[in-house]
């Protein structure tokens, strides 16, 4: 219970009443210095001396514990009186303001819009890099547990796709269209948009604020316009930190993705596919018009709650390192000390490598992987991006192989990693050879949130480097 909330609430009624503190404490008979204690917020009252003060000034309980303000100013006295009893607040050594009539309203109103940004300041600093890859990990740590799947989201996207009455297949422009205006925002898509951002919302005016993009250029503007609208239907509020940030985003991603694909025609479809023993992640993008990273993402939110299928999804560069990754099948994924995962390197006989190695990576590829944590079937795709080639991988355990498409294939190699000698190690001939003869240049994956990974040259792949001296010997 927020007991500034229910002070201010408790004086409130008592001041519309016309009772003061003494009138108040000869009907309940407690003295008026704990009635003030308990308005004050600083004391928590037994529910006999609530029901006793809600009787006294005919009121129903349910009314002083009501989660509303009773008024703007109350609003921001409850909040002033929070920051102040905040440990940053307690750390700055200052004087506590007495809340109360005396304290003037624009010197309210100054006090919390400093103390606002002060809050969104030291969130902004405590983003470092290691803070960041904790909130990662923990929030990664929370998709696996919900077998990424968030009822509560496919909820809103279920809700907003019902009040616009789309009834089949994938979502199109005007849906989209219809969705914005069903909440209340219209869309321009502009030229100027500012490029460090996705899109920008004139909220005074409701107005969506979008890059002019080709379709087939970066993402699907589809899902940039419902991931933006995602934040208001989820109520998202200023993120309090990163890890907020993170989920909100996650959250956002995932309620696109569920308007592109509804569960409600998604299941049935991969439910069809289960049954002749070919899901392919291939053919559920085509059958919703989406980009295959969405397709395959989306399959994770579906496959475990509604199959009983435990996957595994990475996005690797094609120098290795993994930039998102998820799992429920207990697949063993290199992490730092942090436990994050994203900015280490991934083993070079896993199919999200060797399908680089691939005589044609674009086309279907599939591939066992004896792993020290078991065997995984894994499909891969590889897309080409501005920054590089990414391979976009979906895995599940041997035993499930046999629901999809290419889940018979021959392809198999076995991963002995995080034994050093399995892959991290150049083989000792190169080494003999070039050892202290090589130095390569680290290209710095700034964008990534890990540091470095560990090694003969940090942020370098010492066999990669060794292998290209090999061939131009
Ligand atoms: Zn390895």
């Amino acid at each position: 219970m927020d007991l500034v909330l229910l002070g201010q609430r408790l004086r409130h009624q008592r001041r519309a009443k016309g009772l003061t503190l003494d009138d108040l404490s000869a009907l309940v008979g407690r003295a008026p210095s704990q009635l003030s204690l308990i308005e004050n917020g600083k004391r928590e009252p037994k529910l006999s001396l609530l029901q006793a003060m809600a009787s006294a000034l005919d009121v129903p309980l349910q009314e002083l514990l009501r989660a509303e303000p009773p008024s703007r100013r109350a609003a921001l006295e409850i909040e002033l009186a929070h920051f102040q009893e905040s440990s940053v607040y307690a750390g700055l050594g200052l004087p506590s303001v007495r809340l109360g009539r005396r304290l003037p309203g624009d010197a309210l109103e100054s006090l919390i819009g400093l103390h606002r940004e002060l809050s969104r300041v030291l969130a902004e600093q405590s983003a470092t890099p290691e803070v960041a890859r904790r909130a990662n990990a923990s929030l990664r740590a929370e998709m696996r547990s919900r077998d990424n799947y968030f009822s509560a989201v496919e909820e809103a996207a279920a809700g907003v796709l019902q009040s616009v009455r789309h009834s089949t297949g994938p979502l199109s422009q005007r849906g989209i269209l219809d969705i914005a205006a069903q909440i209340g925002f219209s869309l321009h898509y502009v030229p100027d948009l500012p490029s460090s951002t996705r899109s920008v919302t004139d909220l005074r005016n409701r107005r969506i604020y979008l890059p002019q993009v080709a379709s087939g250029k970066g993402h699907d503007p589809r899902a940039v316009v419902l991931q933006t609208l995602g934040h208001f239907v989820l109520g998202h509020n200023d993120p309090k930190d990163y890890g907020d940030f993170l989920r909100q985003r996650v959250e956002a991603n995932y309620f696109a993705a569920a308007l592109l694909m509804p569960e409600k025609f998604a299941v049935p479809f991969l439910a069809a596919a289960k049954a002749d023993r070919a899901l392919a992640i291939d053919d559920f993008r085509d059958a919703f018009g989406v980009s295959y990273e969405t397709a395959a993402h989306r399959f994770t939110n579906l496959a475990t709650h509604h199959f009983g299928i435990p996957v595994h999804f990475t996005r690797v560069h094609e120098s290795g390192v993994v930039y998102k990754a998820y799992e429920n099948d207990n697949v063993r994924f290199p992490t730092d000390v942090t436990g994050a995962i994203e900015g280490q390197p991934i083993c070079r006989r896993w199919a999200s490598r060797t399908v680089f190695q691939s005589e044609d990576p674009y086309s279907s590829f599939y591939q066992f992987t004896d792993t020290v944590a078991g065997t995984y079937w894994c499909t891969v795709h590889v897309e080409s991006t501005r920054s590089g080639e990414f391979s976009v991988t979906v895995g599940t355990p041997y035993e499930h192989a046999r629901w999809f498409r290419g889940g018979d294939t021959s392809r198999r190699t076995v991963s002995r990693c995080p034994d050093p000698s399995c892959c991290r190690r150049p083989p000792s001939s190169l080494v003999d050879t070039w050892a202290g003869h090589a130095w390569p240049s680290a290209r710095v994956h700034s964008h990534l949130l890990a540091a470095l990974p560990p090694g003969t040259f940090p942020g370098v792949d010492a066999q990669d480097v060794y292998e290209f001296l090999q061939r131009r010997a």
